[in-house]
């Protein structure tokens, strides 16, 4: 009996937290781009907070100065992103001239890419006269990175010569790790979605160029990440993207969205 409300509750956590799952039994998931991401489960976007003032934004992006404040919990002091979420007219505009987020059906249990466009440089393993503990994707900086699984955020800043990094914890204890970053959007302690935007993508640390390195460990100790993804290095997912009347389907069309150096 023990069990099956376990199962119960895991399958409901599960509808919850990505509200779909497809025919084939594969999880839909939303993958933030630089025109529409989230933060706590509300979509809006990361913007710069020093460049304009908070009015500016509430009129920008249809919102109130309030929803700004609010979810991010009233402390915008040394702040250099803030998060503004959308008012409802901006966000359905958005959806109507095409920019919706791509939708990918991944197999449970699996992670997802933490990067759109993958340019895998380095494989986990023996590298020069050291082990390599993680993959490395080339990037410019600036580029887009999303949490390849649902968690809480464990540690965010400087570590070593990863520079700029993010470990976040995921339910069945691994652990993901973004390193070299430019920019950390998140905090310790966050709940973070699959898909959801944590940072960017930068050269920071003991790195010879722009890329993102990304380690999958249990218990301190770093496993192949190629392992957990769901087809290897290529991803040839069912991909979707939102619209305005709900889920579009493209067929193999290529992306209206480019990685593009977030503003
Ligand atoms: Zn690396």
């Amino acid at each position: 009996m023990k069990f099956f409300k376990y199962l119960i509750i895991s399958i409901s956590i599960i509808l919850t937290n990505f509200g779909l799952i497809s025919n084939t039994g594969r999880l839909r998931v939303s993958i933030d781009n630089q025109y529409i991401q989230t933060y706590k489960n509300t979509i809006g976007k990361w913007v710069l907070y020093d460049k304009k003032n908070l009015n500016y934004y509430a009129t920008e992006y249809e919102t109130t100065v309030e929803e700004i404040l609010r979810i991010n919990n009233h402390n915008l002091k040394s702040k250099k992103y803030i998060f503004v979420p959308f008012g409802e007219k901006y966000k359905n505009d958005l959806l109507k001239k095409g920019y919706g987020r791509r939708i990918l059906e991944i197999e449970p249990n699996k992670l997802l890419w933490p990067l759109e466009n993958l340019m895998l440089t380095s494989r986990y393993g023996r590298r020069f006269h050291r082990d390599h503990t993680g993959i490395d994707f080339a990037a410019p900086v600036g580029t887009i990175v999303v949490s390849a699984d649902m968690g809480t955020v464990k540690q965010v800043g400087w570590i070593g010569g990863y520079g700029l990094s993010i470990l976040i914890q995921h339910p069945d204890g691994k652990e993901t790790l973004y390193a070299h970053l430019s920019e950390i959007f998140i905090s310790v302690e966050d709940e973070v979605q699959m898909g959801q935007i944590i940072g960017l993508t930068g050269t920071t640390g003991i790195s010879t160029g722009p890329h993102l390195h990304f380690e999958v460990r249990y218990q301190n100790i770093p496993f192949d990440p190629e392992d957990f993804f769901p087809s290897g290095y290529f991803r040839n997912d069912v991909i979707l993207r939102e619209g305005e009347d709900g889920i579009v389907i493209f067929n193999n069309t290529p992306d209206r969205i480019k990685q593009m150096p977030f503003l």
